[in-house]
């Protein structure tokens, strides 16, 4: 019987092979989710070691921000676009916990040491959580926390209405869009503290802006920022 379950397993892998979220190549049995050949040759930005880098850049004189760092820079066409695709649109949370670690270890050799007190995912409007089945950056969070051994709270910064599509609006009416969109629920869990704001991709920073802004305003001590990727 047992031998029949292992012959019945390795039919199944034969049909249809787990297959690498970046690069579609079959993962062989030490492989989990990403392939090592993708681990070591995506296209890391090494932006940890740099506190002036593009990340952080992008958001001096917008935010008063700590830290900030994106692990791998993003582009169309990319192993990394496909897997952030696989990530949202293909029901893998569990690729988001991985990545999460990945870059929590970018972070432990950064060139400055992160003082975070608590980890909070950039929120999805509860509808679209609802379609999806969960929210990339709260795995990408729940990586980051076990990488970190940090806490990381759910539903204390949330969003409250369902912004309209993003793509075709400039920075400013972007902004002005997003300010009211985020909320703080329960602030005395984020009041004084030093928070890391997780998000799957960095963009034009605006989403970044808009909870700072709410963080801000909850009375938060300082604020650093991960992302998974950076896309100019
Ligand atoms: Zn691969």
């Amino acid at each position: 019987m047992q031998h029949l379950k292992i012959l019945a397993a390795e039919l199944l892998q034969l049909l249809f092979p787990s297959v690498c979220n970046g690069c579609g190549q079959p993962l062989v049995k030490s492989e989990q989710l990403i392939c090592l050949s993708c681990r070591f040759d995506l296209p890391y930005t090494d932006f940890h070691l740099y506190p002036d880098n593009p990340v952080a850049k992008q958001l001096w004189g917008r935010i008063p921000c700590a830290q900030a760092t994106a692990m791998l820079y993003f582009k169309k066409g990319t192993r990394v676009q496909q897997l952030l695709h696989n990530l949202k649109y293909k029901g893998k949370p569990e690729l988001g916990v991985l990545l999460g670690e990945l870059l929590a270890e970018t972070i432990l050799q950064s060139s400055e040491h992160w003082e975070i007190d608590l980890i909070l995912p950039v929120p999805l409007h509860k509808k679209r959580e609802r379609t999806r089945g969960y929210n990339q950056s709260m795995c990408i969070a729940e990586g980051l926390s076990a990488g970190l051994h940090l806490p990381v709270y759910k539903n204390v910064l949330v969003k409250r209405s369902s912004t309209s599509s993003q793509t075709k609006k400039s920075r400013f009416s972007r902004f002005e869009n997003l300010k009211s969109a985020f909320s703080i629920e329960e602030e005395e869990k984020v009041k004084g503290k030093h928070v890391l704001l997780v998000d799957d991709v960095i963009t034009t920073g605006a989403t970044i802006e808009a909870c700072a802004s709410a963080l801000n305003f909850a009375g938060i001590a300082s604020l650093s920022v991960a992302a998974i990727a950076y896309t100019k």
